[in-house]
């Protein structure tokens, strides 16, 4: 009997590392968002508090974002496990 729940075990492990998971696009409540200022649009953007943004950055031509270009969502180095809008931006904005 343990060895069967140990197999068990081992069994749920391999599935949750399967790559097909889904992964979850970033919401501007998330904590850490809000802590950077993520918008998923720069329209969106408060200006006033951000001051160092710059029209014509978003994640879409940032440094950090990790899809192609022309693409309209992808991961990003600092939102790990999380997709931002190619349209977005955040405080950590880097010039590519
Ligand atoms: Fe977008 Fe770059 Fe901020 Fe990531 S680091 S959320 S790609 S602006």
């Amino acid at each position: 009997m343990p060895l069967v729940g140990l197999f068990t075990g081992l069994s749920i492990k391999t599935g949750q590392a399967q790559p097909s998971a889904q992964v979850e696009v970033l919401s501007e409540t998330n904590p850490q968002a809000i802590s950077l200022g993520y918008k998923m649009n720069t329209a969106s953007i408060d200006r006033l508090r951000w001051t160092q943004f710059v029209p014509g950055q978003s994640c879409g031509n940032c440094a950090l974002y990790q899809a192609t270009r022309g693409s309209t969502q992808g991961p990003c180095k600092i939102f790990g496990g999380q997709v931002v809008m190619a349209a977005g931006w955040c405080r950590l904005y880097k010039a590519a």
